[in-house]
Formats: structure tokens, sequence, C-alpha cells
């Protein structure tokens, strides 16, 4: 191909509105822009990205949305209920139609040429407007190959009776997904809102089964089976996989406070410089889940009698229906972690992982803090809450051994035993090293000609190709 034309594509992403999501878009859109590549990001109104941070080098456009009366609507419930409102709002015809109508605009103005559109899995409906117009379309799976394969295996474990869960079947391993245990499905059969879920999870696998391609946030090194057997299921449909993670450390640097919806007290590094080499926990649950008022006591009299300098992440809506939950900290809590513990609302995390005063990560095992965790070698201490987290959680304690899985209530006294032993005690010895030598290679990964580096490559001759090989439909 000559240099001439493959200088000459635009990509277009769109991402779903979520931290979780939006962050590895960005990253993602950043990679293929240092790759050459002209980038216009499709965003809603909702969580748009802030014009303060935004990438210099990519056009943004906005989407008409009405997310943010459905996330009204589920006022009182839970982080899964947003999530799934959220979901269903996105699929919204209006929306699909903006969409559409950016893209024939974009189509119409030419040059340089739109490649593709790059969006999450669940976005069938955009895809569906991309197709109307001849454009192709990329996958993004922001979670771990190993949930991309079990969010595709929702049938077999019914037609296998592995769901609905038992309380006689919890510890049963599932034999097709290992490590997996019946405990870390995700099981939608006890939800009130199970259509939603299964109507998610199968938008997920036709949006895939539609694509052009599917991208993977991991590496080939922490997934080599689980990437295989996706490769092998999809090689049949003719769609190749392109595993590029960890994404975060694709892009340009300054990609993570950009991607950040929130705004990152960045007072707790200087906190942290003041503190003993892998002395400090890190503890934050990420960007939807929701703790109880108890939960809330329990993780703050862990920590307290843990003994640990701590930096924890009290986000603003982490108690449903409290404004600030920092204020709801226990009487004598305060007194009781003076000088060892700092609690902010939003922090730079990358940052705070790659510090060298952070031992240890207590995390919710999202997929992006978990890949930014392994990244930079800091053990885990997983209390996952839903989704695909109970199975990275499971990762992370039996297949990786990288971290303690603590699982069940949150209780103060095996929070405080969970610590121990991850950050100081010798059962937790194993844990630091193995941790530490996955971040070898995680790191090998994405040096010039790793795995990782190569996908990328891969993937940018695809998209070139893909400008190529399209017949746009757009009405001029
Ligand atoms: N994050 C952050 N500051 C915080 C907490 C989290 O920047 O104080 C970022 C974190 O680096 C990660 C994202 O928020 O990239 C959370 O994504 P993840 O997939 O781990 O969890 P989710 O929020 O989707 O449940």
């Amino acid at each position: 191909m000559a240099g001439e034309d493959r200088r000459a594509a635009r990509v277009a992403l769109f991402p779903l509105p979520f931290q979780g999501h939006m962050s590895p878009m960005l990253q993602l859109a950043g990679a293929l822009h240092a790759r050459g590549l002209a980038v216009t990001v499709l965003h809603t109104a909702f969580n748009a990205p802030d014009p303060a941070r935004r990438h210099p080098g990519f056009s943004f456009v906005a989407v008409p949305d009405a997310i943010s009366d459905a996330v009204a609507a589920t006022e009182g419930g839970g982080g899964l209920d947003r999530v799934l409102a959220m979901n269903a709002a996105v699929e919204a015809p209006a929306l699909a139609e903006g969409v559409r109508a950016v893209l024939a605009s974009m189509l119409r103005s030419g040059e340089p040429r739109l490649a593709c559109l790059v969006i999450d899995a669940t976005l069938t409906a955009v895809q569906k407007a991309a197709a109307g117009l001849g454009l192709p379309t990329l996958v993004l799976h922001t979670g771990s190959a190993a949930c991309f394969r079990l969010f595709r295996s929702y049938d077999m474990l019914y037609d296998k009776g592995y769901l609905p869960a038992q309380e006689s079947n919890l510890l049963l391993p599932v034999k097709e997904l290992p490590p997996l245990q019946v405990r870390d499905l995700f099981d939608p059969s006890k939800l009130p809102n199970k259509e939603i879920l299964m109507k998610i999870l199968n938008l997920a696998n036709e949006t895939t089964a539609s694509s052009s391609g599917a991208i993977i946030n991991t590496f080939e090194a922490l997934e080599p089976h689980e990437l295989k057997m996706i490769r092998d299921e999809l090689a049949d449909k003719g769609i190749p996989v392109f595993a590029i993670g960890p994404l975060h450390k694709l892009s340009p640097a300054d990609s993570a406070a950009a991607a950040s919806i929130l705004n990152q007290d960045r007072s707790c590094i200087e906190w942290l410089d003041t503190q003993a080499p892998r002395s400090v926990l890190y503890v934050s649950f990420g960007s939807v889940v929701h703790v109880t008022r108890h939960e809330l006591a329990e993780v703050a009299w862990g920590l307290a009698s843990s003994g640990k300098p701590f930096l924890w992440v009290v986000r603003g809506d982490l108690v449903l229906g409290v404004e600030k939950p920092s204020e709801l900290l226990p009487e004598g809590f305060e007194n009781a972690v003076k000088g060892r513990g700092k609690v902010v609302e939003w922090a730079p995390q990358q940052e705070v992982l790659a510090h060298p005063a952070v031992g240890g990560f207590w995390t919710h095992s999202g997929w992006n803090s978990t890949l930014e965790s392994v990244y930079e070698g800091v053990p885990v201490l997983s209390t996952p809450r839903f989704g695909d987290q109970l199975a990275t959680g499971r990762y992370v304690g039996d297949a990786w051994e990288i971290g303690v899985l603590l699982e069940g209530a949150l209780e103060r006294e095996k929070i405080q035993r969970a610590i121990a032993t991850l950050m100081e005690e010798k059962e937790g010895m194993g844990i630091r090293e193995r941790a530490r030598s996955l971040k070898e290679k995680a790191r090998m990964c994405l040096e010039s000609g790793g795995p990782s580096h190569q996908a990328v490559d891969m993937l940018v001759n695809h998209i070139y190709s893909l400008s190529l090989g399209s017949s746009l439909l757009v009405p001029l």
C-alpha cells in the first residue's frame, strides 16, 4: 500500500459513556492517532469528555442522547441498575439516528476518508446505522478475554445446568471455562432486570458477529488460552482478533487525565511522596460500584485495624443516596488512622499505582483497574461485586495468583487479615513476586516487536484495508 494512501484515513470512535469504557476507547484513539490515523470521537452529552482536557489532535462530535433521564429513573437502585439503564438508553433509535447523521456527514465531507467506526460491543443499533451507510465497524471489548468468552457462553451455562446457580453447586468448577466456578458466574436469574441483562449479552454477541474485527484490551502473556479459543471461534466467521493491551500504556502518557470524567485530586501524589516504599495500600472501587453505609464502616475499620498506610478513594456517589460519603466515616476513625490515612474523591489512579510507595491495591476488580495494577506489578486485594468483576477476581486469585480474593460480606476482621496477607506476611510473598514477574511480561508485550505492539500494527493495516475496501452507500 502506498504511503500516501496509508496517511489518508480517518477512524470514528463511539464509546459507551462510562469511565471504564471511555478510558480504553480514548486510549485506543490515542494509539491510532500516534500511528497517523485521523481521529473523530463521537460522544453523548451525558459524561461528555471534558473540553478542557480533550486531546488537541482529535475531533469531537456530540450526539444527542436521553441518558440522563434514564439514569435519573434508576434513583435509589444499585450500580448495576444504572449500568443497565444506560445501556438501554444508548440503544434508543434516536441515538442511532444521531450517529447515522454524523457519520453520513463525515462520509460526504470526504478527506481523509472515513475507514470505519469503532464501538463498544453492546452498541448494536449504532452498528446497524453504520452498516446502513456501508461503513464497517470494529468492536472494542473493554473487558478481559476470559469475560469475552464467559459472556458468549450463557446458553451453554444454562443448557449444562450451571445456571441458575444453586446453593449446592456454587463451588462447582465450570470445566468449560477454567478456572471459573459457578459462584464466579454473574447469574442473571435472580435479578429483577434479568431480561435486560440477557438482552445486553446477546447484543454484544450479535455486534461482534457482524463486525469487521474484535479488539480486546488484554495481552498474549496474560490470557493465551482464552485468546486462542476466541480466535478459533471467530476465525470461522472471518473476524480477526487484535489483543492490544494494556491500552493505557499504548497511548501518550497524558491520555489518562484526558480520559477521566471526574477531576483527579493530585494532592495524593504529594502525600505518597512522603510514604515508605511499597508501604501504602491504595483502595478504590472504580466508577460505578456502590457500597452500603454498613460496608463503608466495615471498610473503614478494616483499614484502621490493618495498621497500614492507605490512600482511599471515597467517590462522591460511593454510597447511594448520600451526598458526601466521606462525611459518613465512623466516629473515631479519623483519630485511629491519623498520619497514615488519606481519603480523596478521585485519584490519578495510573500515577498512584506507578508510585513506589504503593505496595497493594484493594480493588473491585474492574478490568481497567486490574490491567493498570498488573502493568505496575502491584499485588491485589480483590472484592468483586458484579458482572465481569467476579470472574476477574477468580483469575487474580487462582489463575495468575497475583492477589488475595476476598469473597462474601465485607467484614473488618476478614479485611484486616487479607491486608496482612497481601502486604506483609510470608503467605503473600509468592503473590507479590508473581505480580512483579507479570509486570515484566506486560512490558515485554508492549515492546517494539512484542505481541501487543504487533497487534496494533496489524490493526492499523486492517483499518487502512477497510478504508480502501468498503463500498459506501451514503447519498450525496
Ligand atoms: N480511576 C481513576 N481514579 C480513581 C478511580 C478510578 O482514574 O480514583 C480510573 C481507573 O484508573 C480505571 C477506571 O477509573 O481506568 C475504572 O475502570 P474499571 O474498569 O477498573 O472499573 P469500572 O469503573 O468500570 O467499574
